[in-house]
Parts: structure tokens; sequence; C-alpha cells
């Protein structure tokens, strides 16, 4: 381990001897009575070395090795610590620009995941993780894109047909993808949003990929979002795959429910609640599912709310991947362009579907314990 003052926090003075680490007022730590001699120990927790010989470099400066110990304990109690050593395995073996890239977003995770090298460990975990995003639309492709950009090591999106001008967004197809492949399109989508150099392979999958750690269902019109994206999504129950429901429907964007089989209410359990509000949903759905005659002659699909929409899914994602529970575990959160506002509803398991009661066979990586 070789100590490093996290980087990604502000040291401000507060006043003449007080430091505080870090702006945002609930998660600032103060450093009190930092005299010359501490200012300039805690200058040298630069990640260049390791405990015994900070400490010595701490003696150097006239510090007890008692002192300097006992600091480096308190800071590290206090979650200002990070180890150095682990980041820079967490990066390493990955070409630039893709290192420097995912520097921010480890910076990100040193707050999130707070002891000394655990953003580390948890960038080596999404390097290893294989996500799909089914439906390469507004939403689909830009959270391929941001996935990929988070250091998400094997991201597929997967879609028919030719990119259309409906499906352009800043964040995912490029105007200039018009008319392609959405398959290939999609592919270099998220190659260049991870980051990788011309004629560099993102990675290279193997003739049968592993089972996804999770599915993102974004099919291109929305509409999976409310009807449950029902076949697919039966397959995924069965095998275990956690997957999450994401689009823009008229002015709504969703996102969620993030749905672990066994462990949380589904996509069916959702339409279950729906039909419990509304007892036409059933008939309205079946209109709806399979290019309906009932669906939208022009799908709405604001832009910002669809950017929004696609980093917010990508979010959930890493943060399911990462360990933690997103909300749109048994609850769904709702974006609307109407106000701009962010809602979280609730979704419990629906007494009729019995999706808890499956056996499960548990996903290969991301599984809540
Ligand atoms: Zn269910």
């Amino acid at each position: 381990m070789r100590p490093v003052l996290k980087p990604a926090l502000s040291r401000l003075w507060r006043e003449k001897q007080t430091l505080q680490f870090g702006t945002v007022r609930r998660h600032a730590r103060l450093v009190e009575d930092v005299d010359r001699a501490l200012a300039s120990f805690l200058e040298l927790i630069d990640g260049s070395r390791d405990g015994p010989a900070l400490i010595a470099a701490g003696q150097r400066l006239g510090l007890d090795p008692e002192y300097c110990e006992a600091m480096l304990d308190s800071l590290a109690r206090s979650e200002l610590l990070d180890d150095a050593a682990a980041a820079q395995q967490a990066l390493a073996g990955r070409p630039q620009p893709r290192r420097e890239m995912l520097v921010p977003d480890l910076a990100s995770l040193s707050l999130v995941h707070p002891a000394p090298g655990e953003a580390a460990a948890v960038l080596q975990g999404r390097a290893r993780a294989r996500v799909e995003v089914r439906g390469a639309g507004r939403v689909g492709a830009a959270v391929g894109a941001v996935l990929a950009a988070g250091g998400i090591g094997d991201v597929a999106l997967v879609d028919r047909g030719r990119v259309a001008a409906r499906d352009v967004s800043p964040a995912g197809f490029p105007p200039t993808e018009i008319g392609r492949l959405r398959a290939t399109s999609g592919r270099e989508v998220v190659h260049r949003a991870a980051g990788t150099a011309a004629g560099e392979r993102y990675r290279r999958s193997p003739a049968s990929p592993p089972p996804p750690a999770l599915v993102v269902l974004a099919p291109r019109d929305g509409t999976g979002a409310f009807t449950g994206a029902a076949v697919e999504a039966q397959e995924l129950m069965r095998a275990g795959i956690p997957h999450l429901y994401t689009g823009v429907l008229e002015h709504l964007g969703v996102v969620g429910p993030l749905v672990v089989p066994g462990a949380s209410a589904c996509g069916s359990c959702a339409t279950l609640a729906r039909r419990d509000e509304d007892e036409a949903w059933p008939r309205l759905l079946a209109q709806l599912i399979d290019g309906g005659p009932g669906r939208a002659r022009v799908p709405a699909c604001d832009s910002a709310l669809a950017t929004s929409v696609a980093g917010l899914a990508a979010l959930h994602v890493e943060l399911y991947l990462d360990g933690v529970l997103p909300p749109s575990v048994d609850g769904w959160c709702e974006v609307s362009a109407a106000d701009g506002m962010t809602r979280r509803l609730r979704l419990r398991s629906h007494p009729d579907c019995g999706c808890l009661w499956q056996s499960v066979t548990a996903g290969r990586a991301g599984t809540m314990a």
C-alpha cells in the first residue's frame, strides 16, 4: 500500500490551522492543529511512498514516528486515504487515452467506495463485466456508450436494421451513422466511447461469450419500459440474469425496474400493478406490443430527456455491478419532459406473479448478497 490523500478531495483552509478535505459539507473532514511540520507531512502523502518510507520522511521533518503512524491511521479511519499502488494497478494494461479517461471515474469511485484500494477493486470488477444492451435507439445507444466510458469491459449493443435519423443522439449515434447497420455502428459507438484507438480491438469477444452480468432492455420505441418486453424478460428470469428496463415513452423517461430474478419485483409485477390501477391495461398493452396498430405514428423522444434517461440507466447498472442497490430495484424512476422532475416510485412484488418463488440460477457477476 502506498498511501495517498484522495486526489478527488479539495483541500481548503477553514482558518490558519484547520484544513478541510472536500467541499460537499456532508462528507467534508477536518484536520485540526495543522502546524508547518504537519502541513509538510501531509504534502508527502502523495502516493509515491509506502507507510514506512512516509514515517521516515516524517522523522526528517522532526515528527515522532508514533505521531506519524497515528496520523496515518486517523486519516485512513476518516476515509481520506486511498492506495496509489492499487489505483495504478487498476489502470495498468489499458492503453492511452483510455487510462487517463478513467482517472476521474476512479476518483469518483474513491469517494463512493471509501476504503483504501476499494475503488480500484470496483473498477477492475467493471472491467471483467459483460453487459448487453438490447435496442439501439436514442436511449440504448447512449446507454452502451456511457457504460463503455465508465469502464465496463464488454458492452454489446444489440439491434437489427439500419440507423435512422430518429436514433441519432449526442451520446449515441452521430448523424454520420444514418443508414449504416445498427450492429456495426453500435460496436463503433461503444469502442469510441471506451477510448479505443483506431485499429485496436476494444475486447476480443470469444466465439461464445459468457452470459451477461446484466441486460438492459431499451427497445427503440420506448414501449419496453411499459410492456415488460414479455418473452425476452421471461427468458432472462429463467436464466437468472438481472435486467433493467429503460426508455422514453411520450414525455416520460423511465429507468427501472432493475430486476434481480428471485430477489426483487419483476417486469410482470409492474404490468400486474398497472392492471390493478387500470383494468383496461392488458387490452391496451396487447395493442402496443409487436408493432400493434395502436402505436404512436411519430414516437416522441425529447433529446435532453433521452440523454438524461440513458445517463441515469447507466448509473444504475454501474451501481448494481459495483455492489450497491440502485433505487430502480423494487421501484422505478421517472423523468418528465413536462417539468424536468425525477421521481422514484415503489414497486412491490405482485401476489399474482410469483416471480420471487422461482428457482434462481445466480448471475455470474453483480449478484446481490
Ligand atoms: Zn414478478
